[in-house]
């Protein structure tokens, strides 16, 4: 595994850390507490072509391979963790039409997706289905021509705007994923306010009542709903989530050197005390591992190695835990400031909680992971 970036990877990463200091930082607060994306923000990331960074430039996106789109998810996720949620699940779910939509699919929907012109949410989690994905209720009963769709969706992030869904529903008790567009009549979205983390990423529950979808909205054969396609759509999103959160560890060691160099007691700053030290010294052990597994994991994604689907779940599973431990950290080193709204820690340390939970809990990745394990993969290095 060659360490070293290609010229395509670094141009991609330092363009995303120039626009998230420019852009993004500045807007990363407001998003958190007024619990939305500002529109100007939205703009932006369309007119950067970020919305399409891991989609295929054919069809007007902008080509990244994994690396480079880690890369520009650990900036952007270092800045805000509601910003890189459209990033994950933009990319994610206009990848599963990449993958398995039909030509004509592609051709309608992916121009549109690439360009940020329309955005597209992962609806897979219902009231009573989240990790057993198999237990989800939402109904396509099946006519001549069409689907007629009921069920609720819910914890959809960016449902609140989205103009399309990827929906997960049973078809005659086979999974089956469809596109559906959000302003088809019985499309019912309620916004889902005062989460803990992530809280700009206007998330929803969407009630489909006996909503008409077209045959020709299916993605991928009935019954392959969710082996194949929710399955590798979660596994793009992991890989995404996994960046995200090394994004913040990072943010939290950005944030407590610049804190334990500056906070003065008397003629020393605190960053001479030896335990501030150690966990500063944790800190940047955190970032580099959590990052080098991202970059391992993005690398077997590059050559096609099967272990990369594990590899990206064994990414994201640390690096989610890590960014929960650092976070925690940083808000303990900077003291009583540490749980104020005017320093960026206790903004971090609630989007990583989040990060534990979304694509896969701890549990349920610590239990595959186990399986995984057992197979000693390492073994084959
Ligand atoms: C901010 C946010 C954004 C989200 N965005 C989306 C989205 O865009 N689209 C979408 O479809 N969903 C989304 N979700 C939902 C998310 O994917 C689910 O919350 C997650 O899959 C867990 O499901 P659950 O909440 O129903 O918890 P449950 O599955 O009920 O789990 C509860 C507890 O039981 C444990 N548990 C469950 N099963 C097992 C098992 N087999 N072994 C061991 N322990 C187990 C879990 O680890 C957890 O601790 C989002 C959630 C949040 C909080």
């Amino acid at each position: 595994m060659d360490l070293r970036l290609d010229d395509a990877q670094l141009i991609a990463r330092d363009s995303a850390r120039r626009f998230a200091t420019e852009f993004v930082d500045p807007l990363a607060a407001q998003a958190d507490q007024e619990q939305a994306m500002p529109a100007v923000l939205l703009d932006r990331l369309r007119e950067g072509g970020w919305l399409g960074a891991a989609l295929p430039s054919e069809w007007g996106g902008s080509g990244m391979d994994p690396l480079a789109y880690g890369l520009v998810t650990e900036e952007i996720g270092r800045a805000c963790s509601s910003v890189r949620s459209l990033l994950t699940v933009h990319n994610m779910s206009s990848q599963a039409l990449v993958r398995f939509g039909s030509a004509e699919q592609q051709a309608r929907w992916l121009p549109d997706l690439c360009a940020g012109r329309k955005l597209i949410a992962f609806a897979l989690t219902e009231p009573d289905a989240g990790s057993s994905a198999s237990a989800i209720r939402t109904e396509a009963r099946k006519g001549t021509d069409s689907f007629l769709v009921s069920g609720t969706k819910i914890w959809t992030t960016f449902g609140q705007i989205a103009d399309l869904y990827l929906v997960f529903a049973r078809c005659e008790d086979a999974p089956v994923a469809l596109v559906i567009e959000s302003d088809r009549e019985g499309v019912h979205v309620e916004p889902i306010s005062d989460v803990l983390g992530t809280r700009g990423s206007m998330l929803a529950r969407v009630r489909f009542e006996d909503v008409e979808v077209p045959a020709t909205h299916r993605v991928g054969p009935v019954g392959a709903g969710i082996s194949f396609v929710a399955n590798s759509t979660l596994d793009h999103g992991r890989f995404s989530v996994a960046w995200g959160a090394t994004g913040i560890i990072r943010g939290c060691l950005d944030a407590c050197l610049s804190y334990a160099t500056q906070r003065r007691q008397g003629s020393h700053s605190i960053s001479e005390h030896q335990l501030v030290r150690r966990e500063l010294t944790n800190m940047l052990a955190a970032h580099t591992t959590a990052h080098a597994l991202c970059s391992r994991a993005a690398y077997f994604r590059m050559i096609g190695d099967p272990r990369a689907v594990m590899e990206t779940t064994l990414a994201k599973y640390h690096a989610a835990q890590s960014a929960v431990q650092t976070a925690t950290d940083a808000i303990r080193l900077h003291g009583a400031n540490g749980t104020s709204r005017n320093y960026p820690v206790e903004r971090y340390m609630r989007d990583a909680m989040i990060l534990e939970i979304i694509e896969g809990t701890r549990e349920v990745l610590q239990d595959s992971l186990a399986s995984y394990a057992l197979q000693r993969p390492y073994s084959r290095d």
